[in-house]
């Protein structure tokens, strides 16, 4: 496994492979990895001749009062995932390297990022599509792997590779929990002890809706108030949004029917958690 900072290296590195490799394969984090991200690094070295993950705590993808300072970084262990993974190449550029002074251009897919996460994090997508629009053209993969969890994220990014023409297919896969339900996160570390015993109520209110649309609940106002009092009833979480929308547009939807996907953020104190469920009615 090689570990690459310099883009210039990056490059070289790939043009060099490129003759021997056919595929690229690529999974892009912010480091502080858990079995989520071994997922996609395990598919990611399966599928391709060259499997490249980045690691890159991105500042344009945070608000100013958000988490950017606190994140968690710990290269040293996520090295050791990454072999487990299979993982070919670590891209682990600096600020400076991907941001030199003077930046000035920035990506907007608009609509799919106005809704759910984008209302409650202004920029938060333009700064998640601009880095990644800079990693695509640095490595050059033909797929990207991401994560069901990061659900929004992952449509906007499908929608700007064909926007903008990235030769490269996105492939999304399962969202990894743990045996409680809790969806991992890199931001579960800032969880305390009773904390982490109390998230798993995400996990459980979906479950909860599924239960509810099973037994012909169509109304979404009355799945979203289930959801929102389950979770304040049995936990100290906080809900920022729960949303019923269309799992393709990501729209609101007034009943419940076709593919839909159901979203939620929570905060636990200064720890917000995100969680999804896609369900199909037929
Ligand atoms: P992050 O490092 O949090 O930016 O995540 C990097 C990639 O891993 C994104 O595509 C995430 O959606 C994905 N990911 C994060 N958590 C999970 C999980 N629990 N299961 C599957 N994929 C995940």
């Amino acid at each position: 496994m090689i570990i690459v900072k310099k883009i210039s290296q990056m490059r070289s590195l790939i043009a060099q492979t490129r003759a021997r490799c056919k595929t690229i394969g690529f999974v892009p984090t912010m480091g502080a990895f858990h079995e989520g991200h071994l997922s996609l690094f395990r598919r990611s070295g399966k599928e391709n001749d060259l499997s490249v993950v980045s690691i890159f705590v991105n500042p344009l993808q945070f608000g100013p009062a958000e988490d950017f300072q606190n994140y968690p970084r710990q290269f040293k262990t996520d090295e050791k995932f990454a072999k487990k993974g299979n993982v070919d190449i670590i891209f682990y550029p600096s600020e400076k390297e991907m941001y030199p002074d003077r930046y000035l251009t920035y990506i907007q897919v608009h609509q799919l990022t106005e809704g759910l996460c984008g209302r409650s994090r202004p920029g938060h997508f333009r700064g998640v599509t601009t880095v990644i629009g800079k990693l695509l053209n640095i490595i050059t993969p033909q797929v990207m792997y991401l994560g069901h969890k990061d659900y929004q994220q992952a449509l906007v990014l499908e929608k700007m590779a064909k926007d903008l023409n990235f030769h490269c297919q996105v492939k999304i896969l399962p969202t990894i929990r743990e045996k409680n339900g809790l969806a991992m996160s890199s931001r579960n570390h800032h969880l305390t002890e009773q904390q982490r015993n109390e998230a798993p109520a995400l996990y459980q209110s979906l479950q909860l809706a599924h239960q509810l649309i099973h037994q012909g609940e169509r109304r979404p106002k009355k799945i979203i108030q289930a959801m929102k009092e389950f979770i304040e009833q049995t936990s100290s979480g906080r809900v920022d949004y729960i949303e019923c929308v269309n799992a393709q547009n990501l729209k609101p939807c007034q009943e419940i029917q076709g593919t839909i996907l159901i979203a939620l953020a929570a905060w636990f104190n200064r720890t917000r958690l995100i969680d999804n469920t896609r369900i199909r009615i037929t």
